[in-house]
């Protein structure tokens, strides 16, 4: 079934990991043996051949940058400029994918058209080009608000004001504390490009702030759900209600610490804790407990973002895998017109709506 996953952080592995996405998984992970650098060496599950191979034809890819104050322990750029430059440079990876007929930038109707007849007409995926919406996580790489506006220009789309910690325009991920006028002024400007505002990592009060102050597109690439795991990375059930209200689209997650509670990084492991797919369905069921529906749920994996096999479900070898979901929703009792708005039909009727 034709697939869209609504987060990958592709130009990250091409250039922090420095894996070449044009290979199979296979030879990535070989190429990486010996070395011991990163966590998830050897366990990638990622490239543009396995999302042929799993019919995924359209993915919101990030450009992701951190700036750190004096004092913040996160890894990360000490200026804005560094930052500005580090996503230029992601940039202008998926050009050269695109040059390469490896990918097409998806960023209006006309190609998102274009792009699914591409993909669900009869012939073979093998030389079909993986469209991609050109995302920002975490914003701090926007030197000034002028930024924004050149980033559009090149195709940006969908911005997630915050990562992990204290942002420049919003606290995200285990902080705390309200956006500051710079963060306004951001939603503002997001609001008049049309750029869809992120709301995965905001930091309650960001969150909350953000949903009074934001009257575009709102989606959560990747996200799953405090009820089953009680962490401020997930969403509550009130935040879920607000986003359901809003429109929004929320993205599964398949970082096993955000699937299963008391997840220890780098001790557990994926089977010691039962990590599986189908517990990625139990997070998007009980939105669609609350929605009483399932059109605000899709995928947004974040497979190989800083995690491998090591932490993700055992019953996925590749991403390629996401093609065993549509029968674990089937076995659940979901129907096939629910399956398919899952697997991408609620991310285009949302794409649809923002770009008409
Ligand atoms: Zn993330």
């Amino acid at each position: 079934m034709f697939t869209i996953d609504a987060h990958l952080d592709l130009s990250m592995n091409a250039l922090e990991w420095n894996r070449d996405l044009k290979l199979p998984v296979a030879e990535i992970n070989k190429r990486e043996d010996g070395l011991t650098d990163k966590p998830d060496r050897c366990k990638a599950t990622v490239s543009l051949p396995e999302l042929r191979k799993g019919n995924i034809g359209l993915v919101v890819a990030t450009q992701i940058a951190r700036y750190v104050a004096p004092g913040n322990p996160l890894p990360g750029w000490h200026s804005p400029e560094q930052a500005w430059a580090q996503t230029q440079g992601q940039l202008a990876w998926y050009k050269a994918m695109e040059e390469a007929g490896e990918m097409i930038q998806i960023n209006d109707i006309a190609s998102l058209e274009k792009h699914l007849a591409l993909w669900t007409n009869e012939s073979s995926n093998d030389n079909k080009p993986i469209g991609y919406i050109l995302s920002l996580e975490g914003a701090d790489s926007i030197v000034t608000i002028n930024h924004l506006e050149k980033a559009y220009q090149y195709g940006l789309r969908a911005v997630g004001p915050a990562h992990y910690g204290p942002g420049r325009y919003a606290n995200g991920t285990d902080a705390t504390g309200k956006m500051n006028a710079n963060g306004l002024a951001l939603l503002k400007k997001m609001e008049e490009l049309n750029i869809i505002l992120d709301a995965t990592h905001l930091c309650d009060d960001a969150f909350w702030q953000a949903m009074d102050h934001f009257n575009g597109h709102i989606w959560a690439s990747h996200n799953n759900v405090r009820a089953l795991v009680n962490h401020n990375r997930q969403f509550s059930d009130e935040q879920i209600k607000e986003l359901i209200n809003r429109g929004a689209v929320i993205g599964g997650a398949l970082d096993a610490w955000m699937m299963v509670p008391n997840w220890v990084r780098g001790q557990s492991t994926p089977q010691s804790m039962n990590c599986t797919l189908e517990i990625m369905i139990d997070h998007l069921d009980h939105i669609c407990q609350i929605a009483g529906n399932t059109l605000h749920i899709g995928i947004g994996s974040d497979l190989d973002g800083a995690f491998g096999k090591e932490q993700c479900p055992y019953d996925l070898e590749t991403i390629a895998d996401l093609q065993k979901l549509p029968s674990m929703f089937e076995k659940k009792g979901y129907s096939p017109a629910d399956i398919e708005n899952i697997m991408h039909g609620n991310w285009l009727r949302f794409l649809g709506n923002a770009w008409k």
